[in-house]
């Protein structure tokens, strides 16, 4: 089995990509390090069934490269701070990038194509907790835009290829996800968190901390990845995939600093625009057709979160 991970030397990406290495399959990662890392692959690299390529999909000739039986496209900046800082890089790998990766699966007749979407294709949601078949509540011209608006721009170019040439096009509307390789400092919630705690620096909650979150250990979410790659009878369709436990801001924060026994304030700072104020997703869809469910809860996924950042930074 041969699988292509576009954007596998981020933080979902990397977990992935030691998982199929695992089972012995054959991986080449495409990536532009413009927010995935070469170390979080540095144990895959001398691995014959590992090849990594260091591009960006947008430019890249996908010409030099053969058929495969599966690709997953995780090129993007995926964090707030990430993507806030490379705007127009977050709307190419989405767009022109999608393009790219989906036209070169049609020529390629390669098999099956996962596109990593997001829940903040929902902004800031009016439907609570969000099913598949909600639109959404997006500011199309918001800090979030280039994010919210690319992913939403890509599910619809997938659509319309898997119903305009019958690809076998699969995509995930991933939630909260954290764990290991996570970027200590990518201005995500929990990695935010961790970091302050461990070194007794304040623990900065945006607004009061009363919005919420769902966080999915990032095994979990490899779990579902896989499965949604490899499932038959799948095309066309777009699953929520993250962990239902819904939690305030100001609680994760309490449980980080009690975890990490911390001596950290816990201060609030200003909340940015379109920041959503609930998230939790339906995960009805991913049981029912992928027969998925998260199986490692906050605190057990929080201590082996604690214990990598302590051991890595
Ligand atoms: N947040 C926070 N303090 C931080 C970083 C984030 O209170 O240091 C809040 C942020 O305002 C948001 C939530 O935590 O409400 C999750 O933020 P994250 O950047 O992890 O991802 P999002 O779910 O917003 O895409």
């Amino acid at each position: 089995m041969k699988i292509l991970i576009a954007g596998g030397a981020g933080f979902i990406g990397s977990n992935l990509s030691t998982y199929f290495i695992n089972q012995g399959y054959g991986v080449t990662i495409i990536d532009s390090l413009i927010t995935g890392r070469e170390n979080n692959l540095k144990h895959l690299l001398s691995n014959d069934n590992f090849k990594f390529i260091n591009a960006d999909i947008c430019t890249f000739n996908f010409h030099t490269l053969q058929t495969f039986d599966l690709i997953y496209h995780l090129a993007s900046p995926a964090s707030p701070i990430q993507y806030k800082k490379h705007p127009i890089a977050t709307l190419r790998a989405n767009s022109f990038g999608t393009e790219k990766l989906i036209e070169f699966t049609k020529t390629s007749h390669s098999s099956i194509f996962v596109f990593a979407s997001t829940s903040e294709v929902y902004g800031d949601p009016l439907e609570h907790p969000q099913k598949e078949s909600y639109w959404g509540n997006v500011n199309p011209v918001g800090p979030r835009a280039c994010y919210d608006e690319a992913k939403r721009f890509g599910e619809a170019l997938l659509v319309n290829y898997q119903r305009q040439f019958n690809l076998d096009i699969r995509i995930a509307r991933i939630f909260n996800t954290y764990g290991p390789n996570m970027e200590k400092d990518d201005g995500r919630v929990v990695s935010n968190f961790i970091m302050q705690a461990l070194s007794n620096n304040p623990i900065t909650i945006c607004g009061t901390g009363q919005q919420t979150r769902s966080f999915c250990y990032v095994s979990d979410m490899v779990d579902a990845l896989v499965k949604l790659g490899s499932v038959p009878n799948l095309s066309g369709q777009i699953i929520n995939l993250g962990n239902p436990n819904e939690i305030t801001i100001k609680k994760l924060a309490e449980i980080i600093k009690q975890m990490s026994k911390s001596t950290s304030q816990v201060i609030e700072r200003p909340i940015d625009a379109d920041d959503p104020k609930m998230r939790k997703p339906d995960i009805t869809k991913a049981n029912k057709f992928l027969d998925w469910q998260p199986k490692i809860d906050l605190e057990t996924g929080l201590i082996k979160t604690i214990k990598y950042f302590k051991n890595c930074c």
